[in-house]
């Protein structure tokens, strides 16, 4: 069987459907099979992917200011 690396040397391509192998150019990659520009991740994962990075922010970025009055 083949072994299929899923995020390893592959990247979604809108065209095609699925993730493919790809060709990196400096600031994007294309698809090796129709040559359309490919994202690392689908919609349906990048999305997911940035609900995991906001969920492991601390809430409440803004720093708090303790201040004494002297
Ligand atoms: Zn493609």
């Amino acid at each position: 069987m083949d072994q299929v690396d899923f995020y390893g040397d592959r990247k979604y391509c809108h065209h095609c459907g699925e993730y493919v192998h790809y060709l990196m150019s400096l600031e994007h990659s294309y698809c090796a099979g129709c040559g359309n520009r490919v994202r690392l991740f689908s919609e349906a994962d990048w999305a997911q992917f940035h609900e995991q990075i906001r969920e492991q922010r601390p809430k409440g970025g803004r720093p708090r200011k303790n201040r004494e009055s002297a």
